[in-house]
């Protein structure tokens, strides 16, 4: 697949001011049989996130402790707190009402977030920090690859919602069965999605997304390549597109959501360590 020229591709970062958010958990509900959206009610004023990519730093109370550990703003800047924190990265959701929403995938109890998740009541209690900035849809792009796992779920279909309705955009998406395509199947978008089973294989640790990447066909004209998911199984993607094909980075935004094996990855560090223009 060919996407010349990509330079034309132009991209606009935003910075916001800190915000730290104590929010309490109104409602729940499965939107499928791992995914949990919990809705949020709290200090909303000045929230901001124009970006499809953006994330918040979500705090949840520790789970041996129960204690809710969380940084406040004063005066302008961040005060950590004494105690140890657990946090996580989650896309937000914002509704017509204001609300904030998160999807949170229910992995398992090996993880805070997702134990968390998969009790959570009305009434919990959470901080929500950020975003801290971010970086809009590129200007620019004749067509648009977004692809990804479960957790980037939220992200696409905040993606799906700011493109225009008659953009070119191809959407690849790895998910465990049938079941998990009712998430973006209840949007209406007029994009259609084209949706990889691992069926019984663990999470992250499949060629789908690669391999479907690899086959899509050549195309003229500025492309423009999302791409979130496990980090480990994002690098062959990734080496294809940039290596191979020698995209440049303007082209390529692929961000290691999670890792397998790993608890609260860090997605600022590369992809593929092996490459050093990260
Ligand atoms: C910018 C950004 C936006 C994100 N947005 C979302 C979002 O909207 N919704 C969402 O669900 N996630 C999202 N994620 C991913 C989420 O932050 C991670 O999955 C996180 O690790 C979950 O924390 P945890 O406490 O459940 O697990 P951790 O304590 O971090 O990890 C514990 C174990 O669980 C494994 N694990 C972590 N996540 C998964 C998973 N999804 N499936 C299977 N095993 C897993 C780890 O490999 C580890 O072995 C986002 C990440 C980033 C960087």
């Amino acid at each position: 697949m060919s996407s010349t020229p990509t330079s034309t591709l132009r991209h606009e970062r935003v910075r916001h001011d800190l915000a730290v958010r104590p929010m309490t958990v109104t409602a729940w509900r499965d939107l499928t049989p791992r995914m949990r959206r919990v809705t949020l009610a709290g200090p909303m004023g000045g929230f901001t996130s124009p970006g499809p990519g953006d994330h918040v730093k979500v705090f949840f109370p520790d789970p041996a402790t129960g204690v809710l550990n969380a940084p406040r703003v004063v005066d302008g800047r961040l005060e950590r707190p004494a105690g140890e924190v657990v946090a996580r990265d989650y896309t937000p959701l914002v509704t017509a009402h204001g609300e904030l929403e998160l999807d949170l995938v229910v992995h398992g109890d090996d993880g805070p977030a997702s134990a968390w998740a998969s009790r959570v009541t009305a009434g919990a209690e959470l901080v929500v920090a950020g975003p801290r900035g971010s970086k809009l849809a590129p200007e620019g792009a004749d067509w648009y690859v977004l692809a990804g796992d479960e957790t980037a779920l939220p992200a696409i279909s905040r993606w799906l919602g700011m493109l225009p309705d008659d953009a070119d955009v191809t959407v690849l998406v790895e998910v465990q069965d049938a079941a998990d395509e009712a998430y973006l199947g209840a949007l209406g978008s007029p994009h259609p999605v084209t949706y990889l089973h691992r069926g019984a294989a663990a999470p992250g640790t499949t060629t789908l997304l690669a391999d479907a990447v690899r086959a899509l066909p050549a195309r003229e004209g500025a492309g423009f390549w999302w791409l979130a998911g496990e980090s480990q199984s994002l690098v062959p993607a990734r080496r294809y597109l940039r290596r191979e094909l020698g995209l440049s980075q303007d082209a390529v935004d692929c961000s290691g959501y999670w890792r397998r094996g790993a608890a609260d990855h860090d997605h600022h560090a590369p992809v593929d360590p092996q490459d050093p223009d990260q």
